[in-house]
C-alpha cells in the first residue's frame, strides 16, 4: 500500500509541465435537482460543466490540449496535424486551438458516413475555424497523417501530429479536472461517490489516476462510446493512465482489473443513435437546460440513468458526471433527432390584421 500523495503535491506536479492557456477554468459543478428528481431513486447527480471550456463550442480536449500544445510549442512546432472521425470534436477544438495559437491546422478526417451526408456540425466548424481538411476515404489514416507531415515539412513548417505524447498529457490534463471537482465539493460540502464520464481513454484514465493517487474512496466509472473487448478497453485506460503517472513522476499506477468500463450503452456502434441515449439528451436538457451530445454522453448519461435505476448505483449516492461537450454534433444528428423527438413544425396562421 502506497501512501497517498497530497492534493498540492498533484498541483505542483502538473505544474512543471509546459502549457498553454486555452481553457477558462475551473469549469462550473452543476447541482442538477431537476434531473436527479426526474431519474429517481434518491441519487444526487452533479454536472462537471467541461462542455463551458470556453472554446468553440467547449469540451474537454480543450483541456487536453493545454498540456499537448504546450508540449509542440515548446518543441518550436508550427502547425498541427490531426483528425479522427468526421464528426470529430477533438478535430474541431484543434482547429479552435491552433487558430487562438496562430498555428497551422491540417486535419485528416476520415470520409464516413456522416461526412457523407454533407458539411454540419463539427466538420462545418473546422472549415469555419479555417484549418485545411483532408477526408480519408480509403487507406491507412495515420499514414496520410505522415504525409501531410512531410508536405508541411518541406515548407518550412515544423509539423506536430497530436499522439503518444500527447496523450499522457491530456491524461495529466485530468488529474488537474479532478483536483478542480474535489475543490468545488468542498466548497459545497459535499463528497461523491461515483464520478462517471464519456470514456475514450484519457479523461476516464487522468480521472482514476487522480483519485487512485489522492486514496479516495471513488469509483471512476467509464461509458465507452464504441465496442471493443473488454480487458483490452481497460488495459488501454490503465496503459494511459501510467503514462500520465511516469510524465507526472508520481509513484502511483492503475491497473486494469480495477478500472470500471462499459460499453453496455453503445448500441450497435460508435456513432450511431440509441433510443436511450436520445432520451438521455432530452431528459437533462428538459429538466437542467444542459445540451449533451448523441455520441459520446448522450449514451454516457443512459448508462447512469440505467444504473441508478437498477440500483447499482445505490439511493442516497452522489454521482459527479463529467461532460466532455461533443454538442456540435447535435446539429449532425438533426434526422436522428427530429425522429425521436416527433419534432413536427406547427404552421399556424395568425390572426387576420385589421
Ligand atoms: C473525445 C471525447 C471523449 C473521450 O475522451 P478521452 O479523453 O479520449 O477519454 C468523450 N466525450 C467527448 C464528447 C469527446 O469528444
Amino acid at each position: 500500500m502506497s501512501v497517498p500523495v497530497t492534493r498540492e503535491r498533484l498541483r505542483a506536479a502538473l505544474d512543471r509541465l509546459p502549457r498553454v492557456t486555452l481553457a477558462d477554468l475551473p469549469t462550473p459543478l452543476h447541482d442538477c435537482p431537476r434531473f436527479s428528481e426526474a431519474v429517481g431513486n434518491g441519487v444526487r447527480v452533479l454536472v462537471k460543466r467541461d462542455d463551458l471550456t470556453g472554446l468553440a463550442f467547449g469540451g474537454n480536449k480543450t483541456r487536453k490540449f493545454e498540456f499537448a500544445l504546450g508540449d509542440a510549442k515548446a518543441q518550436g512546432a508550427t502547425a498541427v496535424v490531426t483528425g479522427a472521425a468526421s464528426q470529430s470534436n477533438h478535430a474541431r477544438q484543434a482547429a479552435a486551438a491552433t487558430a487562438r495559437l496562430g498555428m497551422k491546422c491540417v486535419l485528416v478526417n476520415r470520409h464516413d458516413h456522416r461526412s457523407q451526408m454533407g458539411i454540419q456540425g463539427n466538420l462545418l466548424l473546422d472549415y469555419v475555424l479555417g484549418a485545411e481538411v483532408r477526408l480519408v476515404k480509403n487507406g491507412n489514416q495515420q499514414g496520410v497523417k505522415e504525409q501531410v507531415a512531410e508536405e508541411l515539412r518541406k515548407q518550412g513548417e515544423v509539423p506536430y501530429i497530436i499522439g503518444g505524447r500527447a496523450r499522457a498529457l491530456g491524461t495529466a490534463a485530468y488529474v488537474g479536472c479532478l483536483l478542480e471537482i474535489l475543490d468545488q465539493l468542498d466548497a459545497l460540502d459535499a463528497t461523491t461517490d461515483f464520478i462517471c464520464t464519456a470514456s475514450g481513454h484519457g479523461t476516464h484514465a487522468g480521472l482514476a489516476l487522480g483519485v487512485k493517487a489522492l486514496g479516495l474512496p471513488i469509483r471512476v466509472q467509464g461509458y465507452t462510446p464504441s465496442r471493443g473487448d473488454e480487458q483490452q478497453r481497460k488495459e488501454g485506460v490503465a496503459g494511459t493512465g501510467n503514462e500520465a503517472a511516469e510524465t507526472l513522476e508520481i509513484v502511483t499506477r492503475l491497473e486494469a482489473a480495477a478500472v470500471e468500463s462499459t460499453d453496455a450503452y453503445v448500441g450497435e456502434n460508435y456513432g450511431i443513435v440509441t433510443q436511450a441515449g436520445l432520451d438521455a439528451v432530452q431528459l437533462l436538457a428538459r429538466t437542467e437546460g444542459i445540451l449533451l451530445d448523441p455520441v459520446y454522453t448522450g449514451k454516457a448519461v443512459s448508462g447512469v440513468i440505467d444504473r441508478i435505476q437498477k440500483g447499482e448505483i445505490p439511493a442516497g449516492a452522489t454521482v459527479v458526471y463529467v461532460h466532455t461537450g461533443g454538442t456540435p454534433a447535435l446539429f449532425a444528428y438533426a434526422p436522428e433527432l427530429v425522429a425521436h423527438g416527433d419534432y413536427s413544425q406547427q404552421i399556424v396562421s395568425g390572426p387576420e390584421t385589421v
